[in-house]
């Protein structure tokens, strides 16, 4: 029998361009779409203006009771507050992308986050996207995909979408972030960085945005979801 509601998990390392592929299927679909990174972004925030460090685990237990984060979209923009300002610049920020990735090896921390991940999800349709939502958030997704590219072809992408923004860092800078962050995602205690068994792999190192949306449709259509 055909579940009343769907989910699509897109999970892989940084700069795969999942939250490209999820914003535009999202549009696509007409569906609610999930950016679960900036939410690990929005506690490392709040952990680090609190004067916190994002690997002090006593100490970010602790915050965890104040840290309220909130995400809502219009007409295909996100914003994320972070208990009521608006922190949708800031966590773009490069400095912020170790300290997530820092603070999301906290199991307490995903705890928490997981548990908003699931309110949102339930009784719709979504589309999420981050490194954990088909082996943990959702393990009962009816799409999942797993989405790579080379370390150099994400990083080239992640470095030209900083330029446009007025980042000025270097390539060398942000493919060894990128190269840190994927051996910190993929070496954590809890929820790794893995492909789900039951994932269908994408590799989109030579594939364009349109490319990568066409192939990403075709498997959720063979999936049969919609
Ligand atoms: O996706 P994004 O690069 O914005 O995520 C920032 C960091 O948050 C990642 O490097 C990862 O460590 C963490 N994260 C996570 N689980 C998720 C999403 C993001 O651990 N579901």
């Amino acid at each position: 029998m055909k579940k009343e509601f769907y989910a699509i998990a897109i999970d892989g390392p940084s700069g795969a361009g999942k939250s490209t592929m999820a914003k535009i299927l999202a549009a696509n679909l007409k569906i609610t779409y999930l950016d679960t990174g900036a939410m690990y972004r929005a506690a490392a925030v709040y952990a680090t203006k609190q004067g916190i460090d994002v690997n002090d685990r006593v100490n970010v237990i602790k915050l965890l009771d104040t840290l309220d984060i909130g995400i809502s979209y219009e007409d295909g923009h996100q914003t994320v507050s972070l208990n009521g300002e608006d922190v949708s610049l800031t966590i773009r920020e490069p400095w912020v992308s170790m300290k997530a990735s820092d603070i999301s090896k906290i199991p307490e921390v995903r705890t928490k986050l997981v548990d908003l991940q699931r309110k949102i999800a339930a009784g719709k349709n979504v589309v999420m996207d981050g490194r954990d939502i088909a082996t943990c958030v959702l393990p009962d997704a009816q799409v999942k995909i797993f989405l790579t590219a080379s370390a150099e072809a994400r990083a080239q992408r992640r470095h030209a979408e900083l330029l446009e923004k007025g980042n000025n860092i270097s390539y060398q800078e942000v493919y060894e972030d990128i190269i840190r962050r994927d051996e910190n995602d993929m070496n954590r205690a809890v929820s790794p960085l893995r492909q789900a068994e039951d994932a269908i792999l994408l590799d989109t190192s030579d594939l364009n945005i349109e490319q990568s949306v066409m192939a990403i449709e075709e498997i959720v259509k063979q999936r049969g979801v919609l």
